[in-house]
């Protein structure tokens, strides 16, 4: 039975020996690297949470999400799609027909098959109860879909896309479904790659349903529970996220590190400067605090915690990314700009870590909410004496 410092530990050596030596070359190719992802399929990390009789690992989320650090450390884009790729896994393990399980679950745990999740369309992204793509129920237990999706990562190169979908023309979310398309469905089609030279590897584009028909076996969650589940989904996904960045975080401060240790200056090195210390101490610091987050938001994941700690952990930790991989690239000087030293493209995917899966300022929303909730449960402060008496 596999653990979770076995599987932490698989994670590790596929950084190490897969992503980073590798990266670089994929974002030039612009290719996704499919024999790397089928190794971390082979390694266990595509069905991490998804239950052993299926042939995942069987993991809690408090723990599984662990695995994203490990992957950050190589690059976030990457372990963004197979964390999206999991809880796609983990859904259709769980709430899938069982048809739908004999024919897909162990071929995506373990990953020779990928899957990700198509909810934003092109004009709604933070605000997704602005969907038009309808499913329409047919007599024969089929569902014919039609719609655009926006935004769809690893678009083209997965084999089944968890889609959205309302399925009535009823204002509101009480008729969203989710159905799960395989990619040769007939009438489902991608528009062109989007450019994004920083996590190049990564197909993103639009994905085209034109009278797509696809069998009711497929259906993930009924009419009424798709936004539900969704919201869930992204829950998942903001601690992954949140996870990965504190990877990324690490991956920055050694390169500082590694580099401050050794550059000389005023009869020492650089990090020899009480200021260089300050600067990457404070890093230090924040990324000790962002991991002891995103562990507490795994940890509430199902409970009604499960929301707002989510995106406590979303709002802080990519910006904390962000900054950490902007202070490391100023420790370095000049020579942090280069290519070679990666800092730059660290710096990229934190940005985009904080726009995807719900912006952080989406994030502050969800906490905002939560505030004004527990505000209501409290007792109103008397005014003190001499204020308000004239009027
Ligand atoms: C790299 C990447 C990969 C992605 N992969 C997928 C995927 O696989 N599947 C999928 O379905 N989606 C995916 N997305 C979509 C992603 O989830 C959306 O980009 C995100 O939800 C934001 O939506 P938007 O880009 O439409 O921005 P908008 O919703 O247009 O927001 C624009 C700005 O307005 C701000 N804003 C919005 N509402 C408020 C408010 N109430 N108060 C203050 N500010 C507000 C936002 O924070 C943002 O700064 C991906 C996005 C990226 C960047």
């Amino acid at each position: 039975m596999t653990t979770i410092d076995t599987l932490l530990e698989a994670a590790r050596r596929h950084c190490a020996e897969d992503i980073l030596p590798n990266v670089t070359a994929w974002n030039e190719a612009g290719t996704w690297p499919r024999a790397v992802s089928d190794k971390a399929g082979d390694l266990g990390l595509t069905g991490i949470y998804a239950p052993q009789e299926f042939g995942g690992q069987g993991m809690s989320l408090g723990d599984g999400i662990r695995v994203y650090e490990e992957l950050g450390r190589g690059d976030g884009a990457y372990a963004f799609a197979l964390s999206m790729h999991n809880i796609c896994t983990f859904a259709g393990c769980g709430y899938g027909t069982d048809a739908f399980k004999a024919a897909w679950a162990h071929d995506l745990t373990s990953g020779r098959k990928l899957a990700n999740f198509a909810l934003t369309e092109p004009q709604s992204g933070s605000d997704p109860m602005t969907m038009y793509s309808r499913a329409t129920v047919n007599g024969d237990g089929t569902w014919t879909i039609s719609g655009s999706k926006a935004w769809v990562s690893l678009a083209g190169e997965a084999d089944i896309y968890f889609t959205v979908v309302k399925t009535s023309d009823e204002p509101g979310h009480k008729d969203m479904a989710m159905i799960a398309i395989p990619a040769d469905a007939e009438g489902l089609s991608f528009g062109p790659r989007y450019d994004t030279p920083s996590y190049n590897f990564l197909p993103f584009s639009e994905m085209y349903m034109n009278n797509v028909t696809v069998s009711e076996d497929n259906i993930i969650l009924p009419p009424g529970q798709g936004l539900q589940g969704s919201l869930m989904a992204i829950d998942i996904a903001r601690v992954s996220i949140a996870s990965g960045c504190c990877g990324l975080m690490q991956a920055a401060l050694d390169i500082a590190l590694a580099y401050t240790g050794n550059r000389k200056m005023f009869g020492g090195t650089a990090l020899d400067q009480d200021g260089m210390q300050w600067m990457l101490g404070e890093v230090a610091t924040e990324l000790e605090a962002s991991r002891l987050l995103y562990r507490a938001a795994a940890n509430a994941l199902g409970t009604d915690q499960g929301p707002v700690m989510a995106a406590h952990a979303k709002r802080f930790v990519p910006d904390a990314a962000l900054k950490a991989a902007n202070t490391c690239t100023q420790a370095l000087g000049g020579m942090g700009l280069l290519r070679s030293y990666d800092l730059d493209r660290l710096s990229r995917l934190a940005q985009m870590l904080r726009i995807v899966d719900g912006t952080t300022e989406i994030s502050r929303v969800v906490i905002g909410r939560s505030l004004k909730k527990r505000a209501k449960g409290l007792e109103p402060l008397p005014i003190p004496k001499g204020f308000g008496e004239a009027g």
